[in-house]
């Protein structure tokens, strides 16, 4: 029986894992959730890098590596593509399309954190969806700014920011009320692509703010790149790796 690998760490990740069977392995940085409810075993934590994945994948017989992480999460796609290639099998990566700006958008894309607070300077009432990162700069807000965070956790802020704990899917009806409740002139969003976290931009355009976007990452190139869950699952169904799709 062949054996998959499968990096995970978005909820496509999670909805492939749902049909991979016990000679399968579903791996998490050990961040988010840990499901309990897969037939597969799930491994959490990380491997020490693209040597240490290798090492891995020779020791439990893997045949193909299936990278289903974040578009932002570069650095174990990087490894992954690395690993594959030293151990001499496939690496497969589902890549979620980018948001495309449409009419009435302002979106404005940044390269890192240094254009981002560059272009951050004409606003006071910023909603940050980016994660953890902006947290480490809550000692450099300027004084007309009052910053809302939006990470997975809650966690203390300061004076000029509110930090809030939230997980997607966030509904259209809540994101309106944020940003009315709390006066958001400006969204700092990475280019997710996910529709879990896509009203946010609705809100924006329909109030005219405008949206700073990080850019993504490059990623590496990888033996087959998929759009869509179904279509992974068809792929892995063609190989013999699964039982139907
Ligand atoms: P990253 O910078 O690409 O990875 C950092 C390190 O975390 C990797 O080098 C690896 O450690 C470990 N790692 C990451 N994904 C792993 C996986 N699926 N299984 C085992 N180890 C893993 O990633 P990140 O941006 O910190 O994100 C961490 C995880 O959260 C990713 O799995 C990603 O899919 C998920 N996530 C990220 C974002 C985001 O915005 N970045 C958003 C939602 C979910 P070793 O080098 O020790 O192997």
């Amino acid at each position: 029986m062949k054996r998959v690998l499968l990096l995970g760490g978005v909820s496509e990740a999670l909805a492939i894992a749902r049909h991979l069977g016990p000679a399968h392995l579903y791996s998490l940085a050990g961040i988010g959730r840990v499901p309990t409810d897969l037939q597969c075993p799930v491994r959490v934590g990380g491997y020490g890098g693209a040597e240490g994945l290798a090492r891995f994948i020779g020791e439990q017989g893997i045949d193909l590596l299936l990278d289903a992480t974040h578009p932002y999460a570069a650095q174990i796609s990087v490894n992954a593509a690395h690993a594959a290639q030293s151990t001499g099998i496939a690496c497969w990566a589902l890549r979620r399309p980018a948001w495309q700006a449409g009419a009435g958008d302002d979106w404005r894309e940044v390269a890192d954190w240094a254009e981002l607070i560059a272009a951050l300077a004409p606003f006071r009432r910023p909603l940050f969806t980016l994660g953890r990162e902006p947290l480490q700069h809550l000692e450099e807000i300027p004084a007309a700014q009052f910053w809302t965070l939006r990470a997975l956790d809650t966690c203390p802020g300061n004076e000029r920011c509110e930090v809030i704990g939230a997980r997607g899917p966030f509904l259209l009806e809540d994101e309106r009320a944020l940003f009315a409740r709390r006066n958001i002139d400006v969204l700092v969003s990475k280019n997710s692509g996910s529709g879990a976290t896509e009203p946010k931009l609705q809100v924006a355009r329909e109030r005219g703010v405008p949206v700073l976007i990080l850019r993504r990452p490059p990623l590496p190139a990888v033996a087959r790149e998929f759009t869509a869950v179904a279509e992974v699952l068809q792929a892995l169904a063609a190989a013999g790796l699964l039982a139907s799709p």
